[in-house]
């Protein structure tokens, strides 16, 4: 090794202790728009699923449910088979794109105000406040030895945790099951254990995210945020720090002039209300989730000092290059909505919704699926005809259940006789409402020249349902 090779630098350092971030409360227009989103949300999550849509007497009344059991995902007027799983394919691509679209046009908006990481942690951090008081108390509250107040305080507060996560937990198994009939098995205590299991899961989670993992979701696991920078360019509405008008910062005595230095006084109360605390004054960085609370923050201390509001405030890279030397920015920014980026996205939207709109209008509500017997795949019968075993598969989508008889085209010679569930021999078959229905269906025919006659299965409706139809083989010999 050289003798000149210089060790003396400390090792790099892979891990880093998180330092808990003490949140102080703010008052503001950004901090009022993140409650009415809390409040909204909330309400969304907690009433939707007693929201009831009349879909008649052969499906649930549940305007929004995923019903495991049944095997039907449901949506106001829009229910999905498991066969049509690709409809919640385009529609999960649809809110994806959706949200690149958002982003590009104001940035982070989905994370600051409506992602349920942020409405859980700030419902969290709400309560943590409530009990243990604002940022000064309760950084005083964790240094301080273990008292019966500080025990009280952490326990309240952990129990009102528990009981919000249980809540929330609570809820979100009611989207998957008939929601007054769960309450009142939760009520009445005659819960299923598969339901229990699930809302303890779920409120397990709800405590850990929300109570203490908090801003680490957002700057550590969430991948959207890892890959949102690709959706940003130099028009995407960001939380900025006006550094030209700010700078040189330094403290500020009442009198003093405020020529030859920057407004910011270093007060760091930005960074004292930030979520995740950080400092926006160092820049945009990946743990700024675009709330808009360091605004409110230095607003007022701008209002303080009598300074124009807006040294932090949101705004376009564009808008921050092109503003003159000395300016102070106040009015709202202007925003360059349409451009290349996000004139893309919008026709990725229409294409995808015109897609899924004409699908679901053209939608067909009766299908019907054959499949040949593998084994054997014909008999011979005793006067020489050979007979063919089938399986016919009903999906009947309508919400009424209807009648029809099954026509066989393709092999003129051939007999088709049908099953119904009940192995007795019918003419007719009733596809019930809303449900899958099989029967058993033989051919029988005189042996054929060729091996194998293609044939078609036909429905032919009773009383005036959609027909359907299923193209499948006759197998008469060939094949050992
Ligand atoms: S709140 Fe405003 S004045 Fe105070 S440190 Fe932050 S940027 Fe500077
Ligand atoms: S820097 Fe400002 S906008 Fe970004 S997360 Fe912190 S408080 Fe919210």
């Amino acid at each position: 090794m050289s003798d000149d090779y210089d060790n003396s630098d400390p090792p790099v350092q892979l891990f880093a202790k998180r330092k808990k971030v003490y949140q102080r409360a703010v008052e503001g227009i950004y901090r009022r728009r993140k409650w009415i989103a809390l409040r909204v949300c909330l309400l969304i999550y907690y009433l939707a699923p007693f929201i009831r849509w009349d879909r008649g007497p052969h499906a649930p009344d549940q305007a929004i449910l995923i019903d495991m059991e049944g095997r039907r995902a449901y949506w106001f007027f829009i229910e999905i088979w498991p066969q049509e799983v690709y409809y919640l394919t385009a529609i999960l691509i649809f809110a994806a794109v959706m949200l690149f679209f958002v982003t590009a046009l104001f940035g982070r908006v989905w994370c600051g105000y409506f992602c349920f990481q942020t409405v859980w942690t700030d419902l969290f951090m709400w309560v943590e406040k409530v009990v243990q008081g604002d940022r000064a108390e309760r950084m005083r509250l964790d240094a301080a030895p273990w008292s019966l107040n500080k025990l009280a305080r952490k326990v309240i507060t952990h129990t009102a945790w528990i009981g919000v996560s249980l809540l929330t937990g609570g809820a979100f198994v009611l989207y998957f099951n008939d929601a007054p009939t769960l309450l009142h098995q939760l009520v009445t205590g005659q819960l299923g254990s598969t339901v229990t299991i699930f809302i303890l899961a779920l409120t397990a989670s709800t405590y850990l995210m929300a109570g203490h993992a908090r801003e680490q979701v957002c700057t550590y696991m969430c991948p959207y945020a890892r890959f949102q920078s690709g959706m940003f360019d130099t028009d995407t509405l960001i939380v900025t720090y006006d550094a030209q008008r700010g700078e040189p910062r330094g403290k500020h005595k009442k009198g003093e002039s405020w020529d030859n230095r920057g407004h910011c006084i270093d007060c760091t109360q930005c960074v004292q209300v930030c979520p995740t605390g950080i400092d926006i004054r160092n820049g945009l960085q990946l743990s700024c989730i675009a709330c808009g609370l360091c605004i409110d923050a230095c607003d007022s201390v701008m209002d303080k000092l009598d300074l124009p509001r807006g040294l932090i405030r949101y705004e376009t890279d564009r808008n921050l290059r092109a503003q003159p030397k000395g300016a102070i920015v106040t009015k709202a920014p202007k925003l360059r909505l349409v451009r290349p980026r996000t004139v893309y996205y919008a026709i990725v939207l229409l294409l995808l919704g015109a897609v899924v709109i004409y699908n679901l209008a053209t939608r067909v509500m009766v299908e019907l699926h054959v499949v040949h017997d593998r084994n054997p795949l014909f008999v011979t019968l005793s006067d020489g005809q050979v007979r063919n075993g089938y399986e016919l598969n009903i999906l009947n989508k309508d919400l009424q259940p209807h009648r029809y008889r099954v026509e066989l085209v393709g092999l003129p010679d051939g007999q088709l006789l049908l099953r119904g569930t009940g192995e007795d021999e019918v003419t007719e078959i009733e596809a019930p409402a809303n449900d899958s229905s099989r029967f058993r269906a033989f051919v029988q025919a005189p042996k054929a020249k060729a091996n194998q006659t293609d044939i078609t299965f036909k429905l032919i409706p009773l009383d005036g349902a959609p027909a359907a139809q299923h193209d499948s083989v006759f197998i008469s010999g060939g094949v050992r």
